[in-house]
């Protein structure tokens, strides 16, 4: 049987790597051992790593002037370094509350500094993006953070932001590589690793050379993007293996034509099971407004709740796995990101129609 797993994170690995991960493991490229077991600071680690981080400036046109950087500690603990070092002396920063991983942001950033939310989705239950134009910024702010992808909600931004002056910093965890994006128009971009990138364990920042050197007082040495960018995240041991496996990611996406072609499954994949909801007849339903719809994470309810076990079950059977909603909102979600081929969302519509009739 076929196995499509639509966990949200940590989340499907392309086939491909993984084969390809499996048959280096335990002698890479002839050097006789795991990457794992290499030292991070021998010629053949940092060949990987410099590699990966070249693929993916190519893959999201990544210019000089930022830094990328390979980090631990998750997408959470960048909810308290964004502050610490792009306050620069700043006192108050925006923050857009579209859900429950803009929320955490904001409950962390407020430790370190006054948080400006310019507008809210609260009223709606946070099926929708507030409009720019409704948006109440502070021409003051350290920068403006959102979150173009709510993981748990599923809504999504399909526009950029123009914040000026205003450093714009988005936390893609859930969509970066699903679309193109112009590097240019953000301060910082953030992500971890485990849905569209490789193993959880590994975090990326890419981050404006002029926004680094000037942390709050106190800020340890592993939070300053200094430190990371000064020694090519060396300088302490880095997720070694979970950045060859970002690296053999990176590859896997350029050999199948970057990020504007999965931009175009990625659409094609969305469109598909949001249809398939849509002509239900209200069987299944999606609470998110139809022009903020994520492509990444599809939560929708079945018409009777008591049903929902059964659903959960009958999927599982067919090897529809983790299908099952986020606890906080209950329901099913589909997360369908850049590695859940085209046949899995097929066959997930396939087993929808099946069971509502
Ligand atoms: N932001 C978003 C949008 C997420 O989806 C997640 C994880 N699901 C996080 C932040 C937290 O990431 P981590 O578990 O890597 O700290």
């Amino acid at each position: 049987m076929t196995i499509y797993n639509f966990s949200a994170g940590p989340a499907v690995l392309p086939k491909e790597v993984l084969q390809q991960a499996q048959v280096e493991m335990t002698d890479w490229h002839g050097s006789g051992m795991s990457v794992m077991e290499m030292s991070h600071r021998g010629k053949e680690y940092m060949g990987i790593q410099a590699q990966a981080e070249t693929d993916l400036r190519e893959l999201m046109g990544i210019s000089a002037n930022y830094k990328v950087l390979f980090v631990q500690g998750g997408a959470s603990q960048q909810f308290a370094a964004i502050p610490m070092n792009l306050l620069r002396g700043k006192t108050t920063a925006d923050y857009l509350n579209t859900g429950e991983w803009s929320k955490k942001a904001i409950g962390e950033a407020k430790k370190f500094a006054t948080i400006n939310v310019v507008a809210t989705g609260a009223d709606k239950n946070f099926s929708y993006i507030p409009a720019f134009d409704s948006w109440k910024r502070d021409a003051n702010a350290a920068y403006l953070h959102y979150t173009p992808n709510e993981t748990i909600g599923g809504v999504e931004f399909n526009w950029v932001p123009d914040t000026g002056g205003v450093p714009l910093v988005a936390d893609m965890s859930s969509c970066i590589l699903s679309r193109p994006v112009d590097v240019s128009k953000f301060g910082l971009i953030y992500a971890g690793a485990q849905k569209n990138i490789g193993p959880a364990g590994l975090t990326i920042v890419i981050v404006r050379e002029d926004l680094i050197g000037e942390v709050l007082p106190g800020t340890p040495t592993m939070m300053d993007y200094k430190t990371h960018a000064e020694n090519d995240s060396m300088y302490n041991t880095p997720p070694t293996y979970g950045i060859y496996i970002a690296g053999l990611v990176f590859q896997w996406l350029k050999k199948n034509g970057g990020i504007a072609a999965m931009e175009k499954v990625n659409i094609a994949k969305a469109k598909m099971l949001y249809d398939a909801i849509d002509a239900s007849n209200g069987f299944y339903s999606c609470p998110t407004a139809q022009s903020d719809r994520s492509r990444m994470n599809v939560p929708f309810t079945l018409k009777d709740a008591n049903m929902d076990g059964d659903f959960v079950k009958q999927a599982d059977a067919r090897g529809l796995l983790q299908l099952k909603g986020h606890r906080s909102v209950g329901g099913m979600r589909a997360s369908i990101y850049n590695a859940m081929p085209l046949a899995g969302v097929q066959a997930l519509v396939d087993f929808m129609k099946e069971f509502a009739k």
